[in-house]
């Protein structure tokens, strides 16, 4: 099955924000203000035992809101993109090296990058993070185990944007042998907030902002998931063979004679 995000459907999402927001928030909040009651109660009472405890559980949950919030504003301001040539292998390497950190003994981690690949005209930074992503999710799905594969091709016939360049079109996904999805989830995973994970765990934001990475990119992200046989997310980006300037840190060294 594969999943697109119609416009109506992502605004209906948005919709959806406030009051998901509200409720992840509020959840913290109590567990702020729980402990921080009770250490009220006890202070009263001049028994400083469970102190450490309470101020743990009051810390941890204001540390969640600050990383909800943090990533709220993340996506309200929707980073400027910066698109340059990129070398696709550096940059999947260096994915998999921070990756590979966070996998559990059970996961084994695969890179496969295609010989030939045309540089990739996207924002590093946001790319890495769309990756970085991807693999996070893949690894979520893989409770007991399992293949992840990083990688990198030309794309298929027919899968890229009819806007774009076919013969500079590139494919980057990451697929996974784990739970895969059922239509339903399929339906959502882009909608911000969407999350199948527990609490506390997911935020339901990273599918929504890779999906914005890859549509400001000028390019696309299509979905192949089945339940049971696990998942391919491929993000399909523009690329260039030309020839990447001359980064501005080289450009500084001055040829003899000039200077
Ligand atoms: P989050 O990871 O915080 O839940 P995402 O937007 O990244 O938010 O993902 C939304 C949901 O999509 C997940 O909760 C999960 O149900 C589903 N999902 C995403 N990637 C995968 C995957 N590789 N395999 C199975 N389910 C996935």
């Amino acid at each position: 099955a594969e999943a697109s995000l119609r416009q109506s459907q992502k605004m209906e999402a948005v919709g959806q924000l406030t009051g998901g927001i509200a409720h992840d928030f509020n959840n913290m909040l109590t567990g702020i203000i729980g402990s921080l009651d009770m250490m009220r109660r006890r202070m009263a009472d001049n028994r400083l035992d469970g102190f450490e405890r309470y101020l743990d559980t009051a810390l941890k949950s204001a540390e969640r809101a600050a990383a909800l919030t943090h990533r709220l504003l993340a996506f309200a301001r929707r980073q400027p993109l910066d698109p340059r040539p990129l070398e696709v292998p550096a940059i999947l390497q260096a994915v998999a090296q921070l990756v590979s950190h966070a996998l559990p003994e059970n996961i084994a981690l695969g890179l496969e990058v295609a010989d030939g690949l045309p540089l990739a005209l996207a924002d590093a930074n946001q790319l890495e993070n769309a990756i970085l992503n991807l693999a996070i999710n893949a690894r979520d799905a893989m409770p007991d185990g399992g293949e992840l594969v990083i990688a990198a091709g030309r794309a298929e016939p027919g899968k890229c944007p009819a806007a774009m360049d076919h013969e500079t079109c590139l494919r980057i996904f990451v697929r996974d042998t784990g739970s895969g999805m059922p239509p339903e989830v399929l339906d959502k995973v882009f909608e911000p907030f969407f999350t199948t994970k527990p609490q506390g765990q997911g935020t339901g934001l990273g599918l929504s902002m890779v999906y914005g990475f890859a549509e400001q990119s000028g390019g696309t992200i299509r979905i192949d998931s089945a339940p049971g046989e696990g998942t391919t997310v491929s993000l399909y980006l523009p690329g260039t063979f030309a020839v990447p300037p001359v980064e501005e840190g080289k450009a500084k060294v001055q040829p003899k004679g000039t200077g």
